[in-house]
C-alpha cells in the first residue's frame, strides 16, 4: 500500500517521471510472479493435476538443476534467483517461467512431441532465460516507458494489464518478439555450455516445426516456428563448428 501511496505522490509531483528505474522494481515483479505461481499451482493441486508423475518430475528437476548450476557459472555475480520447478498434467500447458525463477512444465506436452533430455533442455532453458534476462521486469519498464500514467496505479493493476488488457498487449507484442528470440539464442547458448549437443538441443525447434500445420505463421509475440528452427539450426551449426575446432586442437596436443 504505502509503496503505491509512494508511486502516486511521484508521479505527481514529479510531473510524470520518464520510466527510471525507480518505476517497478525486481522485488516487487518476483514478489507479484510468486503469488501469482502460488495461485497457479494450487487450483492444479485442486485439479489433481500438479506434480502427478514423480519419475517426470524428478526428470525435469535433475535437466534444471545442470541449467541453474550453468547458469551460475556463467554469472557468479548475480543475484541468486530462487528457482522452483513443478509439473502440470494440464494439456492446454506448455512451459513457463515467471520472474524469480518459477518454472511450470506440461507432461502432455512434452510427451506429445516425444522429447528428448536435449529437447526437453532447450525447451528449459529458454524458461529460465526469461528469469536470469530479467524479462518481466523489462516489459513492465517498457509498458512505464510508453504510458507513465501506469506509476500512477498499483503495481498489480499493470501487472493484470500486462497479460489481459489487448490495448497494452498490442502494444509490447514486437518488444515481447524481441525477448522471445532473445531466450531462444541464450537458451541454446547456456544448455550447450551445460553440456548438451548444439544440433540435439536445436531438434526442438525441429520438432515444433513439424507438428505445426503453418510454422510459417508466427503469432504477435513469438516468431513462426519456421523462423525459430532455421535460426536455432544457424546457431547450433556455428557452435558445433567452434566444438570441433577447439576438439581437433586438442587432438594435436
Ligand atoms: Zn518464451
Amino acid at each position: 500500500m504505502f509503496r503505491h501511496l509512494v508511486a502516486t505522490v511521484l508521479a505527481i509531483c514529479l510531473s510524470l517521471p520518464s520510466g527510471g528505474a525507480h518505476a517497478v522494481t525486481q522485488a516487487e515483479v518476483t514478489a507479484g510472479a510468486a503469488r501469482l505461481y502460488g495461485t497457479r499451482l494450487a487450483a492444479l493441486a485442486q485439479a489433481g493435476m500438479l506434480d502427478r508423475d514423480a519419475s517426470f518430475l524428478a526428470r525435469v528437476a535433475r535437466i534444471a538443476r545442470r541449467l541453474g548450476e550453468q547458469a551460475r557459472r556463467d554469472n557468479p555475480a548475480a543475484p541468486l534467483l530462487s528457482w522452483e520447478i513443478h509439473t502440470s498434467s494440464d494439456p492446454d500447458d506448455s512451459a513457463s517461467c515467471m520472474a524469480g525463477g518459477k518454472l511450470l512444465v506440461s507432461q502432455p506436452y512434452v510427451e506429445q512431441l516425444a522429447l528428448t533430455d536435449a529437447e526437453l533442455a532447450m525447451v528449459l532453458s529458454h524458461e529460465m532465460q526469461h528469469a536470469i534476462l530479467l524479462h518481466n521486469l523489462k516489459e513492465y519498464q517498457e509498458a512505464v516507458r510508453r504510458d507513465p500514467r501506469w506509476l500512477a496505479q498499483p503495481f498489480s493493476a499493470l501487472e493484470d494489464a500486462v497479460d489481459n488488457d489487448a490495448r497494452l498487449m498490442g502494444q509490447l507484442a514486437s518488444f515481447n518478439r524481441e525477448q522471445e528470440v532473445e531466450a531462444d539464442r541464450e537458451g541454446l547458448a547456456m544448455a550447450w555450455r551445460a553440456g548438451w549437443r548444439a544440433n540435439e538441443l536445436a531438434a526442438y525447434f525441429r520438432k515444433v516445426e513439424q507438428a505445426s500445420p503453418m510454422s510459417h505463421i508466427g503469432s504477435a509475440t513469438h516468431p513462426s516456428p519456421l523462423q525459430r528452427w532455421r535460426a536455432a539450426r544457424r546457431q547450433a551449426g556455428a557452435l558445433e563448428i567452434g566444438t570441433a575446432g577447439s576438439s581437433a586442437t586438442t587432438t594435436k596436443n
